[in-house]
């Protein structure tokens, strides 16, 4: 384990560490994020960027919390996974590269992408005072 790791273990809960330095994925329907439906904007556990809008949630019944975009293309990276039988597109913070989840192309209209994301990978920040309309 690297001196870097050790200051993820610092700032990180277990479960985070696991999914987001280690790739694991949360077990599904055990995130608190996938039933919120305020308005706000979803950021990134381990750096606090901002990741997706509250506008880009939908319900994708998969018991994750899903996105068919990201706020800004350029703050997501994405990997080829093979760790299952076909491969995956792996999306991890590109500013702290910690491990977010997978996207999909069965998500809905505009995009046709479904970011299928660990909700313990992220945090989520409600904005005040408005409706998410
Ligand atoms: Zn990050």
């Amino acid at each position: 384990m690297s001196e870097h790791d050790q200051d993820w273990k610092l700032c990180l809960t277990p479960d985070q560490f696991r999914v987001m330095r280690e790739h694991g994925t949360e077990a599904p329907f055990t995130s608190p994020l996938n039933d919120e439906k305020r308005a706000g904007v979803f950021v990134c556990a381990g750096c606090g960027s901002e990741l997706f809008s509250s506008q880009a949630k939908y319900d994708s019944g998969s018991g994750w919390p899903s996105f068919f975009q990201p706020l800004d293309e350029k703050i997501l990276g994405t990997t080829t996974d093979f760790k299952l039988l076909y491969p995956r597109v792996e999306v991890h913070c590109a500013t702290c590269r910690g491990h977010l989840g997978h996207v999909f192309n069965d998500g809905p209209p505009p995009t046709g992408l479904r970011y299928c994301i660990n909700g313990v990978a992220l945090r989520f920040l409600p904005r005040d005072g408005l409706a998410n309309d």
